[in-house]
């Protein structure tokens, strides 16, 4: 642990992401200790199918596309993926799990995520389905069941 010299602040929409901020993806933990090791993509993977779509909604808090990207399978993967810049998201609810776990190639998660878009709160209710590739953890593909 080091300490960094205080750079001078711009404006920004959101708040940065640090080491040291809470996690956005909920869990009561600080983002590098919690998502922001598997985004920084030093080996790390996301152990559990809930811990992989957590880290995927922190992904699109933070804004990298290229996580994203690399825990898509690539079977449904996109070719590309832009983030829209207007979207602000506010917080994610885990409803419900299956399978996903270390002893598991499958696993499903339903959450409702929250956000803000041109200054109206939303928000996305989807049922995810994760599989396996390379032995990590990715996302395939969801279904938007009805509240
Ligand atoms: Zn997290």
């Amino acid at each position: 642990m080091s300490r960094r010299k205080p750079r001078p602040r711009t404006p920004a929409p959101a708040p940065a992401l640090t080491a040291d901020t809470p996690c956005p993806c909920g869990l009561d933990a600080a983002y590098g200790a919690c998502c922001g090791r598997f985004h920084a993509g030093t080996g790390a993977t996301a152990p559990t199918a809930e811990l992989l779509m957590r880290s995927r909604y922190s992904a699109f808090v933070a804004g990298d596309a290229a996580y994203l990207l690399r825990t898509w399978a690539p079977e449904t993967r996109p070719g590309t993926l832009e983030l829209d810049p207007g979207m602000r998201w506010t917080g994610l609810e885990i409803e419900a799990t299956t399978d996903g776990t270390a002893f598991h190639q499958r696993g499903t998660v339903t959450f409702t995520a929250r956000y803000v878009h041109a200054g109206e709160p939303g928000s996305l209710r989807e049922h995810s389905r994760f599989t396996r590739h390379d032995g990590a953890w990715v996302y395939v593909d969801g279904d938007f069941p009805d509240a």
